[in-house]
């Protein structure tokens, strides 16, 4: 084991450790404590550091190394340090003991997104301490509260101290998956749009005890849900849905199958591995899922009010009309018994694929997969790049895992059971920093 691959898998373990599990609620996280251990690990090497803290605890870390030409493009690794809750029950290890055990690191975070957060400050220190006196800047960015939107984090800076953190180029999590056979690197250059709505269904109220023939708001409700599920949106298939399917080297059917707006629902439910279908399914269509239900008031009452959370994740360019012309033509002719209300909204973004960054990439990674080509993958999920993306930034989701760590591995240890992550992506994924950022403004 190298220096540097010693040093992450060590910091990796401590922010393990610290255990900044955010829940959504403002006062959870506690990111204070990794941002205080990356302080002190960055603090050695005479960077300029500065903390961002809206609200108790949820502290967030800038550090940078100012680059000598103004023209030069600033880049900025972004890593978040909160993480998702877990139950314990469903783990074989302590999920937050942070142990080794053949060559992998167990714990929350280990590979959404602790290990890469840790493999870009073990880079930055590297470079900080070999004297790298760049062309552009350098910023090192330790983010709090990614897992609940970014309201404490990322949004917050970006809103209010743009200054801080302000660049042409960010590179955050979810890429860098070698897709077998070992040819093809992912890149994540978009995500979909978040947008979060509510489905309040009225009825009559009345009593239990006579049910025939009511306008019961429930049983309206659970007819809403039904058509949301069958209900097919037109398909969309993108620049990137289409180079994605084409790197994976499928049989041509299928391949065929998945790029035809008019065959990709049927070709989703014909392939046989789920999670896959559940992908390629969320990345050509508008998706629905109606995921909380609350309504009644008690058991002989037939009610006249129910409410139902539908999370809807929008493709780029989907516009908030056609987000309420789907959900119209989804409820059909109950319609006028239902009320849609906005819980959440977020654009879908999209960072352009032909840029500096994405050649300097192009240019790094072969020395650590030989031969390999880059192809661009949108994620279905959110990340903080959104707002750097908002503000005209190119952002990517990049790293570099080690082949062990498959697509489905990758998707299943997310907020999963059992995450953990190979010390060996770890290596990669800092070597790859610090080749990238010689590359790109060395
Ligand atoms: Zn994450």
């Amino acid at each position: 084991m190298t220096d540097l691959t010693g040093e992450v898998t060590d910091l990796l373990q401590h922010l393990i450790r610290n255990a900044c599990v955010n829940d959504g609620t403002p006062g959870s996280g506690q990111e204070f404590r990794s941002a205080d251990h990356l302080e002190a690990y960055l603090g050695t090497t005479g960077m300029e550091i500065e903390a961002y803290e809206p609200i108790a605890g949820r502290r967030s870390l800038v550090a940078r190394i100012e680059g000598q030409d103004p023209e030069a493009p600033t880049v900025c690794l972004m890593g978040h340090t909160d993480v998702v809750p877990v139950s314990p029950a469903g783990w074989r290890r302590d999920p937050f003991g942070g142990e080794l055990v053949d060559g992998e690191v167990w714990g929350r975070g280990a590979i959404d997104m602790l290990n890469l957060t840790a493999s870009m400050a073990v880079a930055v220190r590297h470079l900080a301490r070999s004297g790298f006196r760049p062309r552009g800047t350098l910023v090192y960015f330790a983010v709090a509260d990614e897992e609940a939107g970014g309201h404490h984090g990322a949004e917050w800076i970006t809103r209010h101290h743009y200054d801080a953190v302000r660049s042409e180029f960010v590179l955050t999590e979810s890429g860098g998956i070698v897709l077998p056979p070992g040819r093809c690197v992912t890149v994540t250059t978009g995500e979909k749009g978040v947008a979060w709505r509510r489905l309040r269904v009225t009825g009559t109220p009345g009593h239990g005890s006579m049910p025939f023939a009511s306008d019961n708001a429930l049983v309206k409700a659970a007819e809403v849900v039904r058509r949301l599920v069958a209900y097919r949106p037109r398909a969309r298939v993108t620049d990137t849905w289409r180079a994605y399917v084409e790197a994976l080297g499928l049989p041509e059917a299928t391949a065929a199958g998945l790029v035809d707006p008019d065959r990709v629902w049927d070709t989703c439910a014909s392939l046989d591995d789920p999670r896959f279908a559940a992908m390629a399914h969320a990345c050509t269509h508008m998706t629905f899922s109606p995921n909380v239900i609350h309504g009644g008031v008690k058991t002989n009452v037939i009610p006249d009010v129910v409410d139902i959370d539908v999370d809807i994740r929008a493709l780029p360019g989907d516009s908030a009309d056609d987000i309420a012309r789907n959900l119209d033509e989804a409820v059909g002719d109950l319609a006028s018994s239902v009320s849609v209300s906005i819980l959440q909204q977020a654009e879908a973004t999209d960072s352009p694929v032909r840029t500096q960054l994405w050649e300097s990439i192009n240019r790094v990674v072969p020395a650590f997969v030989p031969q390999a080509s880059l192809v661009p993958r949108m994620t279905t999920g959110g990340t903080d790049a959104r707002f750097f993306r908002e503000k005209g930034a190119v952002a990517y989701g990049f790293g570099l895992f080690s082949p062990e760590v498959t697509y489905e591995e990758f998707a299943s240890r997310f907020h999963g059971h059992d995450e953990r992550v190979d010390v060996e992506s770890l290596r990669l994924s800092t070597e790859m920093w610090i080749a990238l950022v010689r590359d790109l403004i060395g």
